[in-house]
């Protein structure tokens, strides 16, 4: 560790630190310019000099490394005069218009001209006088007000790997532009108006004119991913204006175009302002009075007359784990069931069955931080940049910064392909077989982890003796990989330090899915990358707070903590002053059957849309059509709320409390920013008093109680108190104390494999187009489709299909086209992309008017389709 004196200080820096990083941590301010802590220096306006004692010229203390014995001076008469220099230049062509300027207030060159006393430049002023950039979505470049310091290009380029920007002409006429010189078409993150000092990269939708120091800033976490990013809402009279964050947060200051810009569908004009009660077709406003005593009748009937088991509960993981944890306990105690499910029953709880019979966790075994250090990433069936972009950042600048390995599986181009050493345009199903052809390749080759595998594992026998059986050139041919390919994938991975993988939607919720995960973790055990750090497994999830939602125990099996309730009855009937029910619960599929048959006869859904959201949704339109009682929660009115008897206006993330956890099982608290709009009310204490109305109250005052209890029946939630949880939140690790599996005296376990040859659907000619569905870029489930901003970056739902299938459908960008599955149909305008292979299309599932997910089967996303021209095509 370098010892140096800055300013008779004496410092202790660490290898590596520049002198600006050194002084930074002891207090000592060094003016700067150019600097950004989040990018590499750019070393160009200078005025971070400082004087090393022994060097004749003064030299930038941002980009010089702090060495032994080192004697720096940071505030010298010469020091002064160069950086008094440096502003005068930059004062002589910059507009002094701050009263209009969008960063008033915060302005880094106000803020330096005003510390270093200066009045003005004794430069003949220059003015600029170019015109401004008005016509990009969201975002708006004045030339005039720019100082060419580039950290907007670099954050684009460094942080999150868009390489949107770049810097155009020299001199006066110098400036910020896209790559290729047209309208900006990028992530829209947002990060090049958070990085530039001084407003001329700014958003058009702050402009609402409310100037910076009159706006106060709530920190809070964003709910639309599972990443959950620090960030700070920035509110005036109960308005939100814009989001920040802090760059000391685990996100590092960064958001994506989610939590940067989709605040503004928190004032949504259709936001649910008030209770609503059907009255023949039509959906009523009533008081909650009225509303709570017609859903707390409705139940008590149905639950007399055919009791507790009639009635069940889907939850969303968009809530908080304070609501899902109300939720189940409502069901549980109140109703006297354990029919709660959600989603995760198609995706999560998948992954979960898979790792518990392999390794134990529950979760992503790591952090995100720590995929910077994997030496290799295999991303299979998932664009991170679509699902969770903060992690993809994250790949991007491990392959960038720190030379990472990036191995890209999937049946479309995805954001990551220029970063991967190794493309796999898989066939869609055929992830399994690629990932067994891997571990093939490693045994036969000799690359796998034998002591690994000797000494942590158990049960690898059978699978040996399945590799050493498989045919490789019939996995290659399911696959339509090359074998060289599959080679060099599979050596990489084997062969990487440490090696992470990354995996999503077109793994976990195909068919397959449960055995797909299993072989991602047999891979990850053969080579010995598990159970340390900088290498591990990362399911990722669009949805926000999926795992939180498991850990509350919203799903019939297990109660809260994953615990079964013959061995904690006792600790659940101390905190709950009640027995949880005996019964076998539904799951969200079985639920739908009940409503069917008339088994179920009533259902509460909170912030779910399974008309939009879940796989063959059609089967939920119907179910719910039979329903005795549907009383719907949510913050819009869904297209599930509009079959409801009884509507509920829930508060949205920015109007209530709570904690939610990330993909890194990182607990974090949501904190309230505006009062809840309108009647809304937040969703744990709506249940509340629904119990209450059935004359059980929970005893839920305030979130904090919720959370006691939480901290009381969960034992990895055990110790945490929602005052004291710090910014960054607490990483918890379920079963941290157990050593995997359970099932030998080896914390893992390799699970029983088989290939999957399925066979092709016999509706293969009459369907002959294969259709993934996935995420849009700009949108985050369906509630984003009411964020404004996010629609003016992708307004509606489309169909993307190959120019070369668009060829022979006579098809132009644009035009119409009708998708039939065997289920049903929509139509679509088409988008001609260079993502897809011919003989599949790509549909976005965010929004509900597609509704596309009527056309899947109930466990799979992937589905075959007949595709015709619509005649609303142009001819
Ligand atoms: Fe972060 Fe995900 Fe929110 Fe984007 S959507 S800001 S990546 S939590």
């Amino acid at each position: 560790m370098p010892q140096i004196m800055i300013d008779d200080m004496e410092v202790s820096a660490t290898e590596g630190m520049t002198i600006l990083e050194a002084a930074k941590q002891v207090g000592i301010w060094i003016p700067t310019l150019c600097y950004h802590p989040k990018i590499s220096p750019s070393d160009s306006c200078r005025m971070c000099v400082v004087e090393v004692e022994g060097v004749t010229r003064p030299v930038t203390s941002c980009n010089t490394i702090a060495a032994e014995g080192m004697r720096v001076n940071t505030d010298t008469p010469r020091l002064r005069s160069i950086r008094e220099e440096v502003m005068r230049l930059v004062l002589m062509d910059h507009p002094l218009e701050c009263p209009i300027c969008p960063a008033a207030g915060e302005c880094e060159i106000q803020n330096l001209t005003y510390r270093l006393n200066i009045y003005g430049s004794e430069y003949p002023v220059q003015k600029r006088d170019l015109p401004a950039v008005r016509d990009w979505p969201l975002i708006e470049y004045n030339p005039n007000l720019c100082i060419t310091c580039l950290r907007c290009v670099k954050v684009c380029h460094e942080v999150i790997g868009a390489t949107a920007l770049a810097l155009k002409e020299v001199g006066y006429s110098a400036r910020i532009d896209t790559v290729d010189g047209g309208i900006l078409n990028c992530d829209f993150c947002g990060e090049c108006v958070e990085a530039c000092p001084s407003g001329a990269m700014s958003t058009k939708v702050s402009k609402r004119w409310a100037r910076s120091w009159e706006l106060r800033k709530t920190p809070t976490i964003c709910p639309l991913c599972s990443a959950g990013c620090r960030l700070e809402m920035n509110v005036k009279d109960n308005r939100i204006f814009r989001v920040t964050s802090d760059i000391d947060s685990h996100n590092r200051g960064s958001l994506c175009v989610g939590g940067r810009f989709a605040y503004d569908l928190v004032e949504h004009q259709d936001r649910l302002l008030t209770p609503l009660l059907r009255d023949g077709n039509e959906l009523k406003p009533a008081t909650w009075e009225e509303a709570i005593g017609f859903a707390a009748a409705g139940l008590k009937k149905i639950i007399s007359e055919s009791g507790p088991e009639s009635v069940a509960g889907l939850a969303s993981p968009r809530l908080t784990n304070e609501d899902c944890y109300a939720f189940q306990k409502f069901f549980r105690t109140v109703i006297g069931t354990n029919n709660v499910d959600s989603e995760a029953r198609f995706s999560f709880l998948r992954v979960q069955r898979a790792f518990e019979l392999t390794c134990g966790v529950k979760a992503a075994t790591g952090t995100l931080e720590e995929l910077l250090d994997s030496s290799a990433l295999f991303v299979i069936g998932v664009d991170p940049l679509e699902e969770t972009p903060a992690l993809a950042w994250k790949v991007k600048a491990a392959a960038r910064r720190y030379d990472s390995n990036v191995i890209v599986a999937n049946s479309r181009s995805t954001s990551l392909d220029r970063f991967a050493r190794v493309r796999l345009p898989i066939r869609p199903y055929a992830e399994s077989d690629l990932v067994l052809g891997m571990m093939k390749i490693i045994l036969d080759l000799d690359l796998w982890d034998r002591k690994f595998v000797r000494d942590q594992s158990a049960n690898f026998l059978p699978l040996k003796k399945l590799l050493d059986k498989i045919s490789l050139a019939g996995i290659l041919k399911r696959t339509g990989i090359t074998g060289e390919a599959l080679e060099e994938a599979a050596r990489i991975f084997a062969e990487a330090p440490e090696a992470s993988i990354i995996f999503g939607g077109d793994v976990i919720l195909q068919e397959d899915g449960l055995q797909c995960v299993m072989n991602l973790v047999n891979l990850a055990l053969l080579t010995g990358n598990l159970g340390r750090p900088k290498a591990g497994i990362y399911p990722i999830f669009e949805k926000g707070n999926i795992v939180g939602l498991c850990d509350m125990g919203v799903m019939p099996e297990y109660l809260p903590g994953y615990q079964d309730a013959a061995r904690v009855r006792d600790l659940f009937h101390r905190t709950w002053n009640t027995d949880p029910p005996y019964t076998k619960g539904k799951t969200v599929t079985e639920m739908a059957r009940g409503l069917e048959t008339g088994e179920v006869k009533a259902a509460y859904i909170a912030g779910a849309d399974p008309l939009t959201d879940y796989p063959h949704s059609g089967r939920y339109a119907s179910a719910f059509e039979k329903a005795e009682l549907l009383i719907v929660q949510d913050i819009f009115l869904s297209p599930t709320a509009r079959m409801a008897h009884c509507v509920f206006p829930a508060a949205s993330f920015a109007e209530k409390e709570g904690t939610m956890t990330n993909i890194e099982h990182r607990v974090q608290k949501l904190n309230q920013v505006i009062q809840p709009l309108g009647q809304s009310r937040p969703d744990w204490s709506i249940f509340e008093e629904t119990a209450k109305a059935l004359g059980h109250s929970m005893g839920y005052f305030t979130v904090a109680d919720v959370f006691k209890d939480i901290a009381a029946t969960i034992p990895f939630y055990k110790g945490l108190r929602l005052p004291d949880l710090p910014p960054d939140g607490r990483i918890v690790r379920p079963f941290a104390a157990e050593t995997g599996t359970g099932r030998s005296d080896k914390p893992y376990s390799f699970a029983p494999v088989r290939t999957w040859e399925g066979p092709e659907p016999p509706e293969a000619a009459e369907y002959p187009f294969e259709m993934l569905a996935g995420r849009s870029m700009y949108h985050f489930g369906s509630v984003t489709t009411s964020s404004k901003n996010l629609l003016d970056l992708c307004p509606g739902g489309y169909v993307e299909i190959s120019r070369q299938d668009a060829e022979q459908l006579r098809l132009a960008d644009g035009d119409h086209l009708e998708v039939h599955s065997p289920n049903a149909s929509f139509t679509a305008p088409v988008r001609l992309s260079d993502k897809i292979s011919p003989g599949m299309v790509f549909v976005p599932s965010n929004f509900p008017d597609m509704a596309v997910y009527r056309l899947f089967e109930e466990n799979t996303t992937v589905c075959r389709v007949k595709l015709t021209r619509s005649p609303r095509s142009k001819a």
